[in-house]
C-alpha cells in the first residue's frame, strides 16, 4: 500500500521587543542568571500583568503579512500546569480568542507554489530555562534561570495542509524570511527564538481520513525538521505494515542517533484547564490601528521575488534564493544598479557570495565585497576587461582585501588580453610546440581544440580573451 504523509506545524517565534510581555524587564538575551526579573514574571503573589502594546503590534503585523483576520476582540488565558521553570503555575496564552485567525501562507516548492493554510497566531509568555549541571553529591540537581520568563511569543499554528517533509521545510523558512522582514523576531532556530513542533501522521494514499499523529519536538534546525518527520514516515508506515496502530504522543527528535523516541503520552486541551485570565481585560484592537499597522508593512518576501522576477527578469528560482533575507535582496538591487546585469548578478550573488557568507558564518552586512565593487566586477566581465575565468580570482581577492576590483586588476596585472596579435602570437607557439596534436587534430580529433585552448590559457596566466582564443585557434587549425 502507498502512504501519503500529512503534516500541521506549530511555530513558536520570540518577538524582539525591548521588554517583557507584562512587565518592564529587559529581554536581553546572555545576561547574567535572574538578573533580568520582577515580582511580576517571577509570579509573585499580588502582582498584575500589564500588557505590552508593542507585542500586540508585532502580533498583528505577522497577521496581516499571513493574510490572517485579526480579532477586534481577543482574550488572553491562562494554561495551568506545574513545571520549576513556570512559578505561577500557569502561562498566560490565549485560547478561544486568538488575536489573528484563518491565514495563510505561500510556499514555493520545485517551482509550484502552494497554499497552506494558518489556523491561527496567538500571543503568550515564555518560561524560564531550566539548566541541568549534572550532580556535586549522589543527588542530582538543577538550576532555573527567569530571565526568560515573560519574554514574549507568537505561536503561528498550520494547518494540516503539507504532504512532504521539504514542504515543511519551505513553510518553515518562508515564515523566517516574513518574520525577519518585518523586523519583529530574528527567527533563529539554533538560538531558540524560533521553535518548531511537528504533527505528523500517514494515511493510504487516496484516503480521505487523516491517521493518528504523533508530535515531534527537539528538531534546532530546519534540516533536523525535515529528517525527523522523514524518520517518522517510515516508522508510522512500519507500525502500520506491521498491523499495529499508531499511539498519539509526543515524540523527541534525537539528532544524533537520527530517530524518535517517545517523551510522553498526548496531554489535551482539557489537561491544562484553560480559562480566561482574570487580570487582563478582554483585548480589544481598534480597526483604525489595525489600518494603521497595514500601512506600516514593507514589501514582502513573495512580493520582494515576483517584483525582481517581472522587473530584471531573473529565474523565479534565483527571484526566491536572493529574497530569502532582504539584506540579500537589497545587496543584489544595488549591484544590479551598478553593472546592469541582472542575470550575471543574481548567479554572482545566489553561487559565489552565498557560499563565502556560509562558509565565513557571515552576515552580507559584514561581508567585506560591498555590492557596488561586485557591481564593478561584472561590470569589468561585461565590457571584456576581464575574462570569467579571472573574475574568480578577482573574487577572491576582493573577499580577502575588501579592495574594488579596478585596484586589484590594476596591481595583479590581470586584464584580459584581446590584443589579435599577441593572442596570435601565442597561439601559433603553442601550436609549433605540439606538432603532433596538431596532426591529430587536423586528421579527424576536433576534441582536441580544448586542449590548444586550455595551452594558450596556461601561458597568459588565464587571461586571454577564450571567444577570441577559440576563434583564432579553429581558423588556424582548419585551414
Ligand atoms: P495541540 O498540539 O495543542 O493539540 P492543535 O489541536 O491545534 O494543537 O493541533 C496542532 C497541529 O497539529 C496543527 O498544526 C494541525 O494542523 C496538526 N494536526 C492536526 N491533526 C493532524 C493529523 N491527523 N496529522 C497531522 N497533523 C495534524
Ligand atoms: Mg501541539
Ligand atoms: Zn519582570
Amino acid at each position: 500500500m502507498e502512504y501519503e504523509p500529512v503534516i500541521g506545524l506549530e511555530v513558536h517565534a520570540q518577538l524582539n521587543t525591548s521588554t517583557k510581555i507584562f512587565c518592564s524587564c529587559s529581554t536581553e538575551f546572555g545576561a547574567p542568571p535572574n538578573t533580568h526579573i520582577c515580582p511580576v514574571c517571577t509570579g509573585q503573589p499580588g502582582v498584575l500583568p500589564v500588557l505590552n502594546k508593542k507585542v500586540v503590534e508585532y502580533a498583528i503585523k505577522m497577521g496581516l503579512a499571513t493574510h490572517c483576520t485579526i480579532a477586534r476582540v481577543s482574550r488572553f488565558a491562562r494554561k495551568n500546569y506545574f513545571y520549576p521553570d513556570l512559578p505561577k503555575g500557569y502561562q498566560i496564552s490565549q485560547y478561544e480568542l486568538p488575536l489573528a485567525e484563518h491565514g495563510f501562507v505561500e510556499i514555493l516548492v520545485d517551482g509550484d507554489t502552494k497554499r497552506i493554510g494558518l489556523t491561527r497566531i496567538h500571543m503568550e509568555e515564555d518560561a524560564g530555562k531550566l539548566v541541568h549541571p549534572g550532580s556535586f553529591t549522589d543527588t542530582p540537581y538543577s538550576l532555573v534561570d527567569y530571565n526568560r520568563s515573560g519574554v514574549p511569543l507568537i505561536e503561528i499554528v498550520s494547518e494540516p495542509d503539507m504532504r512532504s517533509p521539504r514542504e515543511a521545510g519551505a513553510y518553515l523558512r518562508t515564515l523566517r524570511a516574513i518574520l525577519r522582514y518585518l523586523e519583529i523576531s530574528d527567527g533563529n532556530m539554533e538560538e531558540g527564538s524560533f521553535r518548531c513542533d511537528a504533527n505528523i501522521s500517514v494515511r493510504p494514499r487516496g484516503s480521505e481520513k487523516f491517521g493518528t499523529r504523533t508530535e515531534l519536538k527537539n528538531m534546532n534546525s530546519f534540516r533536523n525538521v525535515e529528517k525527523a518527520l522523514e524518520y517518522e514516515i517510515e516508522r508510522q508506515i512500519a507500525v502500520l505494515e506491521s498491523g499495529e496502530t499508531v499511539v498519539q504522543e509526543t515524540r523527541l527528535w534525537d539528532a544524533a542517533a537520527g530517530v524518535t523516541r517517545t517523551m510522553r503520552g498526548k496531554e489535551e486541551a482539557d489537561d491544562y484547564r484553560y480559562f480566561p485570565d482574570p487580570d487582563l481585560l478582554p483585548l480589544v484592537v481598534e480597526e483604525s490601528w489595525v489600518e494603521d499597522v497595514r500601512k506600516s508593512l514593507p514589501e514582502l518576501p513573495s512580493e520582494k521575488r515576483d517584483r525582481l522576477v517581472s522587473q530584471y527578469g531573473i529565474p523565479l528560482y534565483d527571484a526566491e534564493v536572493i529574497t530569502a533575507e532582504k539584506a540579500v535582496a537589497d545587496y543584489f538591487e544595488a549591484c544590479v544598479a551598478v553593472c546592469d546585469a541582472p542575470k550575471q548578478a543574481s548567479n554572482w550573488v545566489m553561487v559565489e557570495v552565498l557560499r563565502e557568507l556560509k562558509e565565513s558564518k557571515r552576515e552580507i552586512t559584514d561581508f567585506p565585497v560591498t555590492a557596488r565593487h561586485l557591481g564593478e566586477m561584472i561590470l569589468m566581465i561585461e565590457k571584456g576587461t576581464i575574462s570569467g575565468k579571472i573574475a574568480k580570482t578577482v573574487f577572491a581577492e576582493m573577499v580577502a582585501t575588501g579592495d574594488p576590483p579596478e585596484k586589484i586588476v590594476r596591481e595583479k596585472n590581470l586584464i584580459q588580453v584581446t590584443d589579435q596579435e599577441a593572442i596570435e602570437a601565442v597561439i601559433d607557439e603553442v601550436l609549433s610546440e605540439n606538432p603532433e596534436q596538431v596532426d591529430r587534430y587536423r586528421g579527424g580529433k576536433t576534441k582536441l581544440l580544448g586542449f590548444f585552448v586550455g595551452q594558450v590559457m596556461k601561458k597568459t596566466k588565464g587571461k586571454a580573451n577564450p571567444q577570441m582564443v577559440n576563434k583564432i585557434l579553429k581558423e588556424k587549425l582548419d585551414k
